[in-house]
């Protein structure tokens, strides 16, 4: 056990405002060590990445746990791998998750297949009651995927979404890329606390589409629904990002979607890769803060853990930021994560140890 004492970069205040760093200590598990650090490199307590997916069995499309924390991710939502008829994994360990389960009984395991919504049953809707009783604590809600087989499909799972979230007193996440339906309708039946996941996203039913998409989205946000990236590899436009901004509506969390398919490939490579691309878009950088730290933190009721700490280094260098849709906005550079410290143990470590304390 050891202090690890950080002198110099930036850090943010509880407004998400930059501040210089004088010293911020944590405790170790190695040595006592002090470590000086560039004035741009930016200090963070740990990153919350609101909507992964982690890999828990053959059949899963996730990333595993040890990989998001070598990215920096201690508090993560799982959003919708597994569904309301799997074992719900309840083992302690970082990163920090809670799940989101679909309304599917098997989740999304079995990519790219697409399948109609069969509905539930009396029987179905008690089990799900039953599950999320029982594991309360770690289910953050309901998770439903639109945009799969029809209008039809989509209006039955909007609405038997709603109906159970209400029923269970827990949110739903809506997955609105590629929907059937016009945006207005979602956010129309969405309640306070749901959350539109891949909320710039510039497939059919985007909210950039008109003028009414982008007023009943303000609205909505006004109302209090959540607003999260899930960039995933098809589910961020430009288009409709700079649009949605141009009218203050930002995101609330900043996500990946990550997969197996996705890791460490551009458009999402990692968390800290997403931040740097949404940066490069004109995101004020207290947005990104907010966006990974305080909302997913709050909202997820998972504080990130006490010794912990990310340090972003910005590496500049022209970069290309591609988006789902082939545009393409450049950047003067990108965060890389440098030291991963996660509750005391070291995770990640590439700056030159320092001078010892005695
Ligand atoms: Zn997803």
């Amino acid at each position: 056990m050891g202090t690890w004492q950080f002198e110099g970069g930036l850090k943010f205040d509880r407004n998400g405002s930059l501040v210089m760093n004088t010293r911020w200590t944590i405790t170790t598990q190695d040595d006592d060590q002090e470590f000086s650090l560039r004035n741009t490199d930016l200090l963070l307590p740990g990153l919350a990445d609101f909507h992964v997916h982690i890999h828990r069995s053959t059949h899963t499309l996730g990333v595993s746990p040890h990989a998001l924390l070598r990215s920096g991710v201690l508090v993560g939502g799982d959003a919708g791998t597994i569904g309301w008829r799997d074992p719900v994994p309840t083992r302690k360990s970082l990163p920090n998750l809670k799940l989101w389960i679909s309304l599917f009984p098997h989740g999304l395991k079995h990519h790219p297949t697409i399948v109609a919504f069969p509905g539930l049953n009396t029987s179905d809707t008690q089990h799900i009651e039953h599950v999320i009783e029982q594991h309360r604590h770690d289910i953050a809600g309901i998770k439903i995927r639109l945009g799969q087989i029809d209008a039809a499909d989509d209006a039955r799972l909007l609405k038997t979404g709603i109906l159970i979230a209400e029923q269970v007193h827990v949110p739903l996440m809506v997955h609105v890329s590629g929907s059937f339906l016009p945006p207005e309708s979602i956010v129309e039946s969405l309640r306070p606390g749901d959350v539109i996941t891949h909320a710039f996203h510039g497939l059919r039913g985007h909210f950039a589409q008109s003028s009414s998409a982008i007023k009943s989205l303000e609205d909505g946000v006004k109302r209090g629904i959540w607003l999260d990236v899930g960039q995933g590899s098809r589910h961020f436009s430009w288009r409709t990002f700079h649009r949605l901004t141009a009218v203050g509506i930002a995101p609330h969390t900043i996500s990946t979607d990550i997969t197996q398919a996705t890791w460490h490939q551009p458009p999402v490579y990692d968390l800290s890769y997403v931040c740097s691309k949404l940066y490069a878009g004109g995101l004020p950088l207290s947005t990104i803060y907010h966006g990974v730290v305080t909302h997913p933190t709050q909202y997820l009721e998972r504080p990130l853990p006490p010794h912990s700490l990310v340090i972003w280094r910005y590496r500049s260098s022209y970069t290309r930021f591609p988006d789902a849709e082939g545009m393409v906005e450049v950047g003067p550079g990108y965060w890389r994560p440098i030291v991963v410290v996660a509750h005391g143990h070291i995770v990640r470590n590439l700056l030159k140890k320092g001078v010892k304390i005695r």
